[in-house]
Formats: structure tokens, sequence, C-alpha cells
């Protein structure tokens, strides 16, 4: 690990930690019109604990530190998102290389959108984190090895897209699909905060 790879994952960890602990009170309404109403406060309490060992996170080769988070968010997020947000960052961890390009990138998010699609039962179009993850997974896809600068912005701006078009999905898993037809018209919690992670992480990436 060289001290420039180590500052960049504490920043990517600090910007994802910060932005999720900062839109804590939007997770929560947003859960309330169609769940339960805890997922900023189980998102809020995984994060503090990543943020807590941010640095012995960012010290640690890139695939063991998204590992290591990633069970981190099973240990302490709890509900339904925990475990899958834990899937996910472990299976993205998996077989990323410690220096890993556009392509092992790619491989790694498919791995790790993969996983969190098995442990979920889910797939895009059922109004839940899929519906940000699958799409912002087809853009990188798209982009190749040679993705060029502006890929981050275009990420960003496909995941904020994909979670604004989850307000008229009718949701088919998690709690928010007991609601039927009254899940209609609310942007899900889980394609929220996961478009506020990877808006995140490309704000580093790009800055
Ligand atoms: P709980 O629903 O147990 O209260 P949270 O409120 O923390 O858990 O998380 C809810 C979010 O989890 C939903 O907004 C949705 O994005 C996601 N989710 C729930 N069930 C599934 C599933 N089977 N597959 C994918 N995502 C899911
Ligand atoms: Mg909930």
């Amino acid at each position: 690990m060289t001290p420039m790879e180590t500052a960049t994952q504490k920043r990517l960890i600090e910007a994802m930690a910060g932005t999720v602990i900062a839109h804590a009170e939007e997770l929560t309404e947003l859960d309330q019109a169609i769940g339960d109403g805890d997922h900023g406060l189980n998102m809020k309490r995984g994060f503090e604990a990543v943020l807590a060992d941010a640095d012995a996170l960012a010290a640690r080769p890139l695939p063991d530190a998204l590992k290591a988070i990633g069970t981190q968010l099973v240990m302490k997020v709890g509900g339904a998102s925990g475990p899958l947000f834990g899937t996910f960052f472990m299976a993205f961890g998996k077989d990323l290389p410690a220096e890993p390009g556009p392509d092992d990138l790619a491989r790694a998010m498919e791995a790790a959108v993969s996983a969190t699609r098995a442990r979920g039962k889910s797939e895009a179009g059922q109004k839940t984190m899929l519906d940000v993850l699958v799409p912002v997974l087809e853009e990188m896809q798209a982009a190749g090895d040679d993705p060029g600068g502006d890929l981050p912005a275009r990420l960003k701006a496909r995941a904020a897209s994909a979670a604004d078009a989850t307000v008229p999905m009718r949701a088919v898993r998690g709690r928010a699909s007991f609601l039927g037809d009254r899940s209609i018209g609310h942007m899900d919690p889980g394609a929220r905060s996961s478009s506020l992670m990877i808006a995140a992480v490309c704000d580093v990436l790009e800055g």
C-alpha cells in the first residue's frame, strides 16, 4: 500500500459513511412512507462503525477493506438491507485485484450485484436497491476498459436517475411489497442509499 492509496481509501470510506450519516433522516422518512422507518438509523449505525474503523480499513489492501466493510455492515446495519449491502461489499472485494483497472472494477461490480440479487431473491424492476445497482453496473460494462475521465460523473447521474425511477414502481420485494399499489409514488429507501454511496465514491474519484 502506498501512502497515496491509503489516503484515497480513507477519503472513499469517509465520503461514503459521511453521506449516509448526513442523510439518515431523509432515508428514515423514505422508509416511513413505504416501510417501517428504520432504514436511516440502520444505515447510520453501520456506517458509524465503519467510520470508527476508517484508519485501519484504509491501511488494508482494497479487496480486504471491502470485505471488512461488508462484514461490519452485516453485523451492524440489521434489517433486510444490512445482509444485502454486506453481501454486496464482500462480493465486490472477493476476487478484486489489489490494484484494479476499470475492467476489474466492472467485473467486481457484476459479482457484487449477482450476489446481492441471489441473497435478496430479487431482480431489477422490483423497487429495491437493485434498481440503482443494476443500471450502474450496465453503465460500467458499457464503458469498457477505456472509460474516459467522465465515467464517475456518468455513473453518478445514472444512479440518481435510477433512484428517481423507483418512485412510480410498485414494490414486489421487502417490506414495501406489503403495501402493494400503495408503495407507488415514493422513492425506495435502499435505492436512495445506494445512489448516495455511489455519488460519494464518484465525487472522490472525480476530485
Ligand atoms: P427492513 O425492510 O428490514 O426494515 P431496511 O429498512 O434497512 O430493512 O431496508 C429496506 C431496503 O432494503 C428497501 O428499501 C430495499 O431497497 C431493500 N430490500 C429489501 N428487501 C430486498 C430484497 N429482497 N432484495 C433487494 N433489496 C431489498
Ligand atoms: Mg425498514
